[in-house]
């Protein structure tokens, strides 16, 4: 089976370059970040406080996250729900990044992204999949873009879907989350020691695009 892994920082276009990137070359596209958010979905409804790690880990055998792909869509199934529709907002961005730092929340889904991998050729997006997930991808990107750019993106984003939001929140939230990504103990967000760097600040998505699918046949 062929992988390639693309991780970075909050909004810096991983999810829509993974999903074009999949498409020409026919691969699924694996978006981990969304099954992350499903589990946080779960803490959040279920009132558990994010400090609280010893009930996490607890919750987390109550849980179990699955995926499905509808129109080529990725779905995540979160105890036989649909959640897709509620993973999305800043409450929930936020809540992942403060629990995705605990081990019990990284083991329940590193074995269904390795098995993932396994059966299909698969482009997965997430913060450690070329150090920890996928160490042996074919092709590693790290993507980035300056704080500024991925705040304008995901305000972008949250406005097309009719969400209320606010700019410098959305910066503030991204750059809090970037540090607490990259400063966790356990598969911090890192670019892999044989990842290649692309900043996708000045560049448009049909050029990441292209770039990702020309280093992939290089490669
Ligand atoms: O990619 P996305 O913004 O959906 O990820 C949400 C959060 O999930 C990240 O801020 C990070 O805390 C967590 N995550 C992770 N490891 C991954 C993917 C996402 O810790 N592979």
């Amino acid at each position: 089976m062929h992988s390639i892994a693309i991780d970075g920082p909050a909004g810096a276009g991983k999810s829509t370059i993974a999903k074009r990137v999949a498409k020409e070359l026919g691969f699924i596209y694996v978006d981990t970040g969304a099954m992350y958010r499903s589990m946080a979905l779960y803490f959040l409804r279920h009132g558990i406080p994010a400090q609280d790690e010893e009930k996490i880990s607890e919750a987390c055998n109550e849980i179990t996250v699955s995926i499905e792909y509808e129109n080529g869509e990725q779905q995540v199934i979160l105890n036989g729900e649909n959640v897709n529709g509620f993973i999305r907002t800043e409450e929930v961005s936020m809540m992942t990044s403060d629990t995705s730092k605990y081990p019990k929340v990284r083991e329940k889904l590193l074995s269904l992204q390795r098995d993932l991998a396994k059966k299909k050729d698969v482009i997965m997006d997430g913060r450690d999949i070329g150090t920890c997930v996928l160490p042996d991808a074919d092709l590693k990107i790290f993507l980035t873009a300056s704080p500024a750019e991925r705040a304008r993106r995901r305000f972008k984003e949250l406005q097309e879907k009719g969400e209320e939001c606010d700019l410098d929140t959305i910066e503030k939230d991204i750059i809090a989350r970037d540090e607490q990504d990259m400063n966790r103990e356990i598969s911090p967000l890192r670019p892999a020691e044989d990842a290649s760097f692309v900043d996708a600040s000045y560049m448009a998505i049909e050029e990441v695009v292209d770039t990702v699918v020309s280093m992939y046949r290089k490669a």
